[in-house]
């Protein structure tokens, strides 16, 4: 007890290389925007990043900066109380790399802004404007902040054009106050899904699970129950990695990554 659980060898990746890594690689710093792939280190970001013959290139782009005001127990970003300004040029220099990239499906994502009156929803929803008007046939899929429960942020973006709203319940109820910090709650949550169906019923609603914090199966059939309930179209579980010592311990390793898409 209290050793750190050893890496089964399903969880082993190789690192990345390639053209398309370094390419992406590149344009992002010079146009200083992030990605959580890199800020959360995530070990599979040569298969995303590379795409290839007949993978689908995808990235996930951070909007807002690499600072969160929260203080999530799982996560690696860097956190303050009020961190630097929206870069107001953002959202057209997102929409121009990510144009140029050529990839068929983005992730926009970024870290929770409490700071900002809006939450920095007309900032992901301009992001979604430019990017479509550049290039309508590539996907975008926005992972927002719960905006603490503000209906008319979510609203903002369901209705930007994008094609799936996607937002994190993170964990079991039951792991929620031991997880995520404490301004965010599954309830809250689960609104936030609910809200982006009813205002935009053909965008596709998305949340995810991290498995081996400690929660048992029945807890986990509960949320897909609770999630279903609540409209949400697809859910994605995945074996949660403690990222430095400093964050939770993994309790268990159980999956790598699994999708369910529940079809109405
Ligand atoms: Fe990380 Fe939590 Fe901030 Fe999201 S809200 S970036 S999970 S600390």
């Amino acid at each position: 007890k209290g050793e750190r659980l050893r890496l089964p060898p399903w969880l082993k990746t190789e690192i990345p290389i390639g053209k398309n890594y370094n390419r992406l690689k590149n344009t992002l710093r010079d146009l200083n925007l992030h990605t959580v792939c890199e800020e959360a280190r995530c070990p599979n970001i040569g298969e995303c990043w590379g795409g290839g013959e007949y993978a689908t290139a995808t990235a996930t782009i951070m909007l807002m900066g690499d600072t969160c005001t929260r203080g999530c127990r799982f996560c690696s970003v860097k956190t303050a109380r009020q961190p630097p300004p929206l870069d107001p040029d953002e959202p057209y220099n997102t929409a121009k790399a990510i144009a140029a990239w050529g990839l068929d499906y983005v992730v926009l994502t970024s870290v929770d802004r409490d700071d900002i009156s809006d939450g920095g929803a007309e900032h992901f929803a301009k992001t979604v404007a430019n990017l479509k008007e550049r290039n309508s046939h590539i996907l975008v899929e926005c992972l927002t902040p719960d905006f603490r429960g503000d209906l008319a942020a979510v609203e903002k973006i369901a209705l930007s054009g994008l094609d799936v709203y996607a937002h994190n319940v993170e964990t079991v109820r039951e792991l929620q106050r031991y997880v995520r910090d404490p301004r965010a709650n599954f309830d809250q949550s689960l609104s936030i899904l609910r809200h982006a169906k009813r205002v935009k019923p053909n965008v596709l609603t998305k949340t995810s699970i991290m498995l081996g914090l400690g929660e048992s199966n029945q807890q986990i059939l509960n949320t897909l129950t609770e999630l279903r309930e609540a409209g949400v179209d697809c859910l994605t579980l995945g074996q949660y990695m403690q990222p430095t010592k400093r964050h939770l311990k993994v309790d268990s390793f159980t999956l790598a990554t699994e999708t369910i898409v529940w079809r109405n």
